[in-house]
């Protein structure tokens, strides 16, 4: 269902940069309303607004909020339903790394990433979530990682929130899907966003039997799939764009 004026409307979280940038210029260059979630880099946001209305897209809404923070979190979730509606589509892809051994792990970067990767799903998703179920459609994506399904030295934190996540996403599949509602997820493997800056790509390279990282619109152009009517059979699934990258 459209919302204002007619047009599909989705909540993109981490839409400033990286992949998702990427999935809210596929998706506000198709039509659809973006609204843009960013925690910090104003600047980055509105450029890709920009993009978006420069290809003539519609005029994205930008909404700086922590998805991390609960309280802020459900504050600005339930100020943009109030002000346009329910969302017909929901991309939770705001996530952060805070990589080192496990053994040397500290309790706030623990805590920051299971708060933003994880618990973003609950904040950001549960309001949304009302609102689809009581309109009875919906389609809500969530961005895991191939560190959740391979694991990863270095990255106990990152993939033990990036696992939740699928568990997470599978099993509200099922408790919505008679309410004609899909949940997926897309798992990216390497791709060339500021979160790969610092990862030993070169080594990692050998397990790509693409030979290659992967660009932020591949991981877009899966997740405008599973955002359009054409998806509505698909739901529960976990869509990996890695390359063929496994164990
Ligand atoms: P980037 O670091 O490039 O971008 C992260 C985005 O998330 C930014 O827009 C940032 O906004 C936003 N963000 C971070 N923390 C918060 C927060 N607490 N609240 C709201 N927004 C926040 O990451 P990628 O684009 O690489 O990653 C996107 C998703 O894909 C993540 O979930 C990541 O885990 C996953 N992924 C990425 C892979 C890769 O190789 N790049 C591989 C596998 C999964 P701002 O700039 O304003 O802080």
């Amino acid at each position: 269902m459209a919302g204002e004026l007619g047009l599909k409307q989705v909540l993109v979280t981490g839409g400033s940069r990286g992949i998702g940038a990427a999935i809210s210029l596929a998706l506000g260059t198709a039509g659809w309303r973006v609204w843009l979630n960013y925690r910090s880099r104003e600047d980055a946001a509105r450029k890709v607004a920009a993009r978006i209305e420069a290809a003539g897209g519609p005029p994205p809404v930008l909404a700086r909020f922590d998805v991390g923070n609960r309280a802020e979190a459900e504050r600005a979730v339930k100020a943009l339903i109030d002000a346009h509606g329910t969302p017909d589509a929901l991309v939770l892809n705001a996530g952060v790394n805070r990589d080192g051994l496990f053994v040397f792990t500290d309790d706030a970067s623990w805590d920051e990433v299971l708060a933003t990767n994880l618990t973003g799903f609950l904040t950001v998703g549960r309001p949304v979530l009302k609102g689809m179920l009581r309109r009875r459609s919906g389609r809500v994506v969530v961005l895991s990682s191939i560190a959740a399904q391979r694991g990863s030295p270095g990255q106990v934190n990152y993939a033990a929130s990036k696992g939740g996540l699928v568990a997470a996403a599978r099993s509200l599949a099922l408790e919505v899907a008679p309410r004609g509602i899909t949940v997926n997820v897309v798992s990216p493997g390497l791709v060339e966003t500021e979160m790969l800056e610092g990862a030993p790509v070169k080594q990692l390279l050998a397990y790509v039997p693409l030979g290659r990282v992967g660009q932020p619109d591949e991981v877009a152009h899966a997740v405008r799939y599973l955002c359009s009517d054409e998806a509505g059979y698909v739901t529960g699934q976990v869509l990996g764009v890695n390359g063929g990258m496994w164990m």
